[in-house]
């Protein structure tokens, strides 16, 4: 996939990146290191200006963000009292519905609000507390409708943003193939109206949300999602300075968003379709021309999000419609260097090497967004400037996940012989 956009290195003068989406260590499945003080930490070695606290439902979490945050001096956020200069947090959190509606059981929808001050979310604690139970998980559980939801929402403060989370994920998602709807209107009705953005979460990326007519009205942002520290950022905004809890609303309102950084949705689980028993990988189109049979086995084929997006897409692969912010796709800095020393991603030779380019270069993001190559050639190794460069032009080898086995996004070709060009300096810091 090549790259059809990449921002110049005096953007950053002008945007500021936000992740609104991540998870305290309060909800289920999520990193014990998922502290306040973690988070800042994490959010300055990737570059983000802007995060989501998470989780706000939760007592307990709420008491940690009360004693540790204070108001900043850009209204509607906060700052870490630690840390009074570093990342800006917005007051979040993600609820899950799972209800009946339209003749079907186990809808299960998840969404993602943000909060302009401590008072709204106490007000919304009042009311969602007495619906379902906030101590259970970070991600609190209802039972009801989630146009309900909104309503609710909507009587406590019209400045509580309501976003749809993750939208294509099989499950726990509006367009889900377990246990979603076919459009917006169906889900929503007349609450819809409430609704300006929609995350398009890990499974998919802006360019397949914008194969759908229906859905060019909504402002398309991207989220981390994040259950632990270093999953930060994996997918983030760039909004336009000046920063304010209602700045960073109306450019939601107003699709205005600068860019988006992406994951490359095809290392999920489920991105192609096909039969893991078999070995086979489809397609959606494969899928159909086999009529959704496995060519070797002939059982059923399990199908992913790529075939939900075709099912209710009315636009041809690779449309892009006017005026979208575009998206650009990024592999993490950690993957990078270990692919290049060929080691585990979790390793202290990989953790020590990614420190210590941080070093030197500033944050991820200014690494793998901004600084001219030349200037990183000074003191990178040759084989990590590489790989930086080819995630810059998008130059990668991809092989989607299907059934249920992750995708694979590799930087160099398995026995690829490696000479550096241009002729970088000798004496790099590191040696491989
Ligand atoms: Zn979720
Ligand atoms: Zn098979």
């Amino acid at each position: 996939m090549k790259q059809d956009f990449w921002p110049t290195p005096d953007c950053l003068q002008r945007i500021y990146l936000a992740d609104l989406h991540i998870h305290s260590r309060y909800s289920r499945a999520t990193s014990k290191e998922m502290t306040v003080s973690a988070l800042v930490r994490v959010a300055r070695q990737k570059g983000l200006q802007l995060i989501g606290t998470g989780d706000f439902t939760h007592p307990d979490y709420l008491k940690e963000l009360e004693e540790s945050l204070i108001p900043a001096p850009e209204e509607g956020l906060y700052v870490y009292k630690g840390d009074p200069e570093g990342p800006r947090f917005v007051l979040s959190v993600e609820v899950s519905n799972i209800f009946s509606q339209g003749g079907k059981q186990n809808r299960r929808l998840h969404t993602l609000l943000l909060a302009p001050n401590f008072e709204v979310v106490k007000e919304i604690n009042a009311v969602l507390g007495a619906l379902g139970n906030l101590s259970a998980d970070g991600r609190p559980i209802f039972g009801f409708p989630v146009k309900e939801l909104i309503r609710l929402l909507r009587r406590i403060s019209e400045e509580i943003v309501i976003i749809p989370a993750h939208i294509w994920t099989p499950w726990y998602s509006v367009f889900g193939s377990f246990s979603g709807f076919d459009s917006l209107e169906e889900c929503f009705e007349e609450e819809l109206e409430h609704i300006f953005a929609l995350e398009t979460g890990l499974s998919s990326d802006p360019q397949m949300n914008w194969r759908l007519s229906a859905l060019d009205r909504f402002c398309l942002v991207s989220n981390s999602d994040a259950h632990s520290p270093m999953k930060l950022g994996r997918e983030a905004n760039a909004f336009f300075y000046p920063m304010s809890y209602a700045a960073l609303v109306e450019a939601l309102k107003n699709d205005a968003l600068a860019f988006t950084i992406e994951f490359y949705p095809e290392e999920g689980k489920y991105h192609y379709d096909g039969h893991r028993h078999c070995g086979v990988l489809l397609s959606p189109k494969e899928t159909r021309a086999h009529g959704g049979r496995c060519p070797v086995c002939g059982e059923s084929l399990t199908v992913g999000v790529m075939y939900r997006v075709e099912e209710l897409a009315d636009r041809p692969e690779g449309y892009k419609p006017l005026h979208k912010p575009p998206a650009l796709h990024l592999v993490p800095l950690t993957e990078i260097v270990a692919e290049a020393l060929k080691k585990g991603i979790q390793t202290k030779i990989v953790k020590k090497t990614y420190d210590q380019l941080l070093s030197i270069g500033g944050s991820e993001f200014e690494i793998l967004l901004f600084k001219p190559l030349e200037e990183l050639a000074e003191s990178f190794p040759p084989l990590i400037l590489e790989g930086v460069r080819r995630v810059r032009e998008g130059r990668l080898y991809i092989r989607p996940g299907y059934d249920g086995v992750y995708g694979k996004i590799s930087i160099f070709e398995n026995g690829e012989q490696f000479s550096p060009t241009p002729p970088i300096k000798q004496q790099s810091l590191f040696s491989l």
